[in-house]
């Protein structure tokens, strides 16, 4: 008889959401974090409002102490090279929170048994299930055994690593980093403000929280990322007058290309993926939304396949089809405008933009995607996602390294 009939891997929000399906349908749920709680995470905290949504059905809705006292996300301010900003509103606000105190809710909320400052270190399958090796202090080490497990861990998944090298062999990497300031800097604290310049990384932000200035960027993995930052915050000193008076902390992680390339890994046996760590993330950075919902189609699958005798991952790879649509409609040229995950008005601030600023903006964006695009193959995988679905109509062929 297996420890757990679940072990769930990482106490973000996917794993967070995963185990309170479990524990709701009475199974025997355990959930490792390699970190001790309430732990950070490299990340702008906007919570859009299907994330908003889910959270409130399920866990409750948002405590006060998670949110930012700068206020919620209003939409998203673009920043061009030679041409105006654009604003482009939110149809409605995105909550702004702190990630470890909105995880270490949900985790608290979720009712199962929680280790933290434990991480997995190795799985295998066993006739009875799964045998994970946890490693709670440095030289200690535990076996427990569950009938399934979910992982959970994030942009850089140990588990996917051990079950599955070739996945990680097969993707672009992504790395992110990001520094908090206290300051002053000539931005409208509201919007979540991106940059289309070049020499800064393929992507690049500055959000506020509490008395915070946070000024981040990303780039391939294996580049330089400190140098396109000093030169963002050169950028930022120049354009928009930013006064960094003290740094305190700096924060950053990898990020896999799994979702945007339709190549989400869904699991193998009796171990299923989900959130950020089989691919799921949406154009922005956008992750906790889908991090909750597969997370929690995770779990329901494994209920069903214990209540019900079914095949997890089979279960699972049918639940999951239309958050895998999600994640490829925001990498399409021709779907991004309809379908953007925080409901945004982007027709009507594209309408309000100045019709004489129009070739500037074309070419800034042509110039940026032409400079900073190249390498991660996510331009190209974008025209393939919008070919497919045109030709398709109205599905993709979802997902290469499939299971189905
Ligand atoms: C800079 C940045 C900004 C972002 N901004 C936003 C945003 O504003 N809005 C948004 O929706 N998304 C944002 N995202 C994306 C979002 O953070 C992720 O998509 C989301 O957190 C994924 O959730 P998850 O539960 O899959 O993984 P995570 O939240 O990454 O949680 C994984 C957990 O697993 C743990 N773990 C890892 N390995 C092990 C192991 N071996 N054993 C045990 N535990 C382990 C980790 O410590 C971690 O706690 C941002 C990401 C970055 C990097």
């Amino acid at each position: 008889m297996p420890d757990f009939d679940v072990l769930v891997v990482g106490a973000g929000p996917a794993g967070a959401a995963c185990a309170k399906s479990c524990v709701q349908a009475g199974l025997r749920t355990l959930l490792v974090e390699r970190r001790p709680l309430p732990r950070s995470k490299p990340c702008s905290g906007l919570v859009a409002l299907e994330a908003e949504r889910f959270v409130t059905k399920h866990f409750g809705p948002l405590p006060a102490a998670c949110r930012s006292r700068s206020g919620d996300y209003t939409g998203i301010a673009l920043h061009f090279a030679s041409v105006p900003s654009l604003f482009v509103p939110g149809r409605c606000k995105a909550a702004n929170v702190w990630r470890h105190s909105f995880d270490h809710f949900l985790v608290e909320r979720s009712g199962a048994e929680v280790r933290d400052g434990t991480r997995c270190a190795a799985v295998e399958e066993i006739p009875a299930g799964v045998a994970a090796r946890l490693c709670d202090r440095p030289g200690q080490q535990s076996r427990v055994t569950a009938r399934y497990l979910v992982a959970c861990d994030g942009g850089y998944s140990k588990v996917v690593a051990v079950v599955a090298p070739e996945v990680y062999r097969q993707t672009a990497w992504a790395l992110v980093y990001q520094r908090y300031y206290r300051g002053r800097i000539e931005l409208d604290p509201g919007p979540y403000h991106t940059f289309l310049a070049r020499g800064m990384g393929i992507y690049t932000w500055v959000t506020f929280k509490d008395d915070f200035i946070i000024v981040g960027c990303g780039c391939m993995r294996g580049d330089r990322i400190g140098g396109y930052h000093r030169r963002f915050v050169e950028h930022l000193r120049s354009r928009f007058g930013f006064e960094p008076k003290e740094s305190l902390r700096d924060e950053g992680c990898l990020g896999n290309a799994l979702g945007p390339t339709n190549r989400f890994f869904l699991g193998k046996g009796r171990v299923l993926v989900a959130g950020e760590a089989a691919g799921f993330l949406h154009l922005g950075g956008e992750g906790i939304s889908a991090a909750l919902a597969t997370g929690y189609l995770a779990g329901q699958a494994v209920v069903s396949a214990i209540a019900e005798g079914r095949d997890a991952l089979t279960c699972y790879l049918a639940a999951t089809r239309h958050e895998r649509e999600r994640v490829l409609d925001q990498w399409s040229f021709t779907r991004l405008f309809r379908s953007f995950a925080h409901p945004l008005a982007l027709g009507a601030a594209f309408a309000r933009y100045p019709w004489r600023h129009y070739p500037g903006l074309v070419r800034d964006t042509y110039r940026f995607l032409d400079q900073e695009g190249r390498g991660s193959g996510v331009g190209a995988a974008m025209v393939r996602n919008s070919w497919q679905r045109l030709w398709s109509r109205r599905r993709y062929s979802v997902g290469e390294v499939e299971q189905e």
